[in-house]
């Protein structure tokens, strides 16, 4: 996707501080942190959304990949929440499927 900002990040067009990568996703620093640590994780290949008939076995893949993303960034023990917005209800700015993992400190009990 020529105007997709993830995917600029995927082929290294834009900067990105990637921490994990494989033959399926890239895993990198969110730019503007809402937690301690907050990482985003995409596939390499452009689907705008959970909503995109994403193969089974990439969402299993990119699922897989969030304990790592844990372990590199540290809270694998302490916990950390995964988050998916889908769509314009759930603030969804970026239309490319990505995994926010967020943590670093305790988060308060509610809605989710
Ligand atoms: P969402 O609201 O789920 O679409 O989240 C999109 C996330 O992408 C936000 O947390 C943004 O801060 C983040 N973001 C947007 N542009 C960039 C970028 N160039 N590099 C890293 N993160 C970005």
């Amino acid at each position: 996707m020529d105007d997709c900002i993830f995917c600029k990040i995927v082929s290294g067009e834009i900067p990105g501080t990637i921490i994990y990568e494989d033959e399926y996703c890239l895993a990198f620093e969110d730019a503007n942190p809402q937690m301690p640590v907050h990482t985003l994780i995409v596939p390499k290949e452009h689907y705008a959304s959970l909503a995109d008939d994403v193969p089974a076995d990439l969402l299993g893949h990119l699922f897989s990949v969030v304990p790592k993303v844990a372990q590199i960034k540290g809270v694998a023990d302490s916990g950390y929440r995964t988050i998916v917005n889908t769509g314009d209800d759930a603030a969804q700015t970026v239309k490319h499927l990505h995994i926010h993992v967020c943590g670093g400190e305790p988060m308060k009990e509610g809605m989710f």
